[in-house]
């Protein structure tokens, strides 16, 4: 099965109403100039502007929450359900960004429970996973990248496991300017592939889109999407421009 090619932007906690709409429409114009066939877009704008930002996709991007929390409704001030993200036309949520396990405690525990809520409300997860400077430094790199894969992701079963997408953004690369070298990144997402081959099976292996973030720019993200096992890109500072950002689409 040919995986799905995507390009995704975090736009954190940035923009406001009107910026957010602009931005929105902007992109969404370069893409009827300059349409794509080939590339999953998503776009992942702050709670607020969830519907907003839905409102002008007509299906030239789906839309994306940052963050979601694993219970189904109740007393938990502050939170935001799977439900209300479904009502607002969120197909996607981006889970475990290194930014909410840092400030927020978030665990590999916690997220294997927001990852199972978001399947059971159909909708899909985009996985964050990671290794910080000093893991990177240390050589531990591939073995918080096993941790990370296996307590959140591989209890599921193998239909839910298809339903999933990776991205895998080195701590030491998000928001500093510093990307990982297409081949750093390359042997991260190969050894990805095959923790996924060896716990599921060669196609789930194959079939799963793995995205590399980490300060991937129009100028590097030719070089990182020609590596054989990455799918795309979760982008941050360069998805606030909306031409960085579609001519990040345009490098497949
Ligand atoms: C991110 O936060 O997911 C990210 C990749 O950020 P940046 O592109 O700014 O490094």
């Amino acid at each position: 099965m040919q995986r799905k090619k995507i390009v995704a932007g975090n736009w954190k906690m940035n923009t406001n109403l009107e910026s957010a709409r602009t931005l929105a429409n902007n992109i969404s114009k370069a893409l009827e100039q300059n349409p794509t066939e080939t590339v999953d877009v998503i776009l992942a704008p702050p709670f607020p502007f969830l519907g907003t930002v839905a409102g002008v996709a007509e299906e030239k991007y789906a839309v994306a929450a940052q963050n979601m929390s694993q219970h189904e409704a109740g007393a938990y001030t502050g939170e935001i359900s799977a439900d209300m993200l479904q009502s607002l036309g969120v197909q996607y949520v981006i889970l475990g960004h290194s930014e909410r396990r840092a400030y927020y405690g978030e665990t590999n525990e916690l997220l294997a429970e927001k990852v199972q809520k978001a399947i059971e409300s159909d909708l899909v997860p985009i996985y964050c996973i990671g290794e910080s400077l000093e893991e990177r430094k240390s050589n531990q790199y591939l073995a918080v990248i096993e941790q990370q894969l296996s307590v959140a992701l591989f209890d599921l079963s193998e239909e839910d496991f298809g339903k999933v997408v990776i991205a895998y953004e080195p701590v030491w690369a998000i928001g500093t300017g510093e990307t990982a070298t297409p081949e750093q990144a390359q042997e991260v997402h190969a050894y990805i592939r095959k923790l996924i081959q060896e716990k599921y099976n060669e196609t789930v292996a194959e079939a799963t889109s793995l995205l590399y973030g980490g300060s991937c720019k129009p100028g590097n993200a030719k070089e990182l999407f020609a590596q054989e096992d990455i799918d795309g890109g979760l982008i941050g500072g360069a998805a606030l421009k909306a031409e960085d950002f579609t001519a990040i689409i345009h490098s497949f």
